[in-house]
């Protein structure tokens, strides 16, 4: 049954998930989809690894660590410390709790569920309510062109730290994958609220998303406003490579970067500070306000000012 007035978010990991946890507690569950990059996901250790799909899960179970900003709070290191010691792969940490996910996540995509299906029942199980989606059930994998050669994402962004010198994104699969069919039903879809671009990384947690076939025209074709926020603030990215990558990408850092990036596909877009030109003829309508999220004050009001500036 489709529900009237729904909100559908899309989102990468950590900065995604701070505002879909505004969102979530604004607005009732049945109110609001979640649609998460899974260009980030890979196979290690013979595991399947979701780390966008976990950010937002940890986030919204309240099972997130809020000082590390990634992973599961409360967490133990002692499966890396005895993997370590028989010399095995230590590049990319697993939390002990972290662990079970994707043991269960890998248990149930060998059992034949799909990750739509694998995810739904981890969310579930960690009484999360609203619906939270992968973009696509097919592989989509981010590779990066680098000053180093071509990486695979995680070997850019965790084992190399993103140091090397970024020259160019792909997304393979993306051409062949089908997208959640929330996204391709947007488009003509008037029961939305609103579809919100959460302050992901454009680049590295949208573009893989927006690179499935018909999801760009269908956002560009969406009835229901399209608000997106921006990640940068105070001049800068919050955390991560967001500011690093544009400039190596030949783009300022700036909102009006943000803004020419969505260019078509977004009504509004929220930034904290004002900027010479960003009020762009045929752009998107700019709304200041606060985009800092520390604490789940911040989260909740950044929320509400999103749902007002779609009304
Ligand atoms: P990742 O996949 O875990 O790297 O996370 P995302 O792509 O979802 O988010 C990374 C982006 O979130 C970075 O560009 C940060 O600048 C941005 N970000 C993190 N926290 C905040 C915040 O509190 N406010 C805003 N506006 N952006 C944030």
């Amino acid at each position: 049954m489709r529900r009237t007035g729904r909100v559908l978010a899309i989102s990468g990991g950590v900065g995604g998930a701070k505002l879909a946890l505004g969102l979530a507690r604004v607005l009732p569950p049945e109110a609001l989809d979640i649609v998460v990059n899974t260009g980030d996901d890979f196979r290690h250790l013979g595991l399947a690894i979701s780390p966008d799909l976990d950010s937002v899960l940890y986030a919204l179970a309240g099972l997130a660590d809020g000082e590390r900003g990634w992973g599961r709070a409360g967490e133990t290191w002692q499966f890396m410390a005895a993997l370590r010691a028989l010399g095995g792969e230590d590049w990319f940490a697993l939390g002990d709790l972290d662990l079970a996910t994707h043991v269960e996540r890998t248990r149930r995509l060998a059992a034949g569920e799909t990750l739509t299906q694998a995810t739904a029942a981890l969310a579930q199980a960690l009484g999360v309510q609203v619906r939270l989606l992968p973009m696509s059930d097919d592989p989509v994998a981010t590779v990066v062109d680098t000053d180093e050669g071509r990486l695979a994402f995680q070997h850019y962004f965790v084992r190399r730290r993103c140091e090397p010198r970024l020259t160019g994104l792909h997304f393979e699969g993306a051409q062949h994958a089908r997208p959640a069919p929330e996204l391709l039903a947007l488009g003509q879809d008037a029961s939305l609220r609103a579809v919100v671009l959460c302050p992901s990384n454009p680049w590295l947690s949208v573009d893989p998303l927006l690179a499935l076939p018909g999801v760009r025209a269908a956002l560009a074709a969406c009835p229901a406003p399209v608000v997106a926020v921006s990640p940068l603030v105070a001049g800068k990215a919050v955390k991560g490579p967001t500011a690093k990558l544009m400039a190596e990408l030949g783009l300022q850092v700036s909102h009006r970067s943000i803004a020419q990036h969505y260019a078509g596909l977004v009504d509004v877009l929220l930034v904290d500070a004002d900027e010479p030109g960003l009020a762009m003829p045929g752009g998107p309508r700019i709304v200041v306000v606060p985009t800092l999220m520390n604490t789940l004050d911040d989260r909740e009001r950044l929320a509400q000012a999103v749902l007002e500036a779609a009304s």
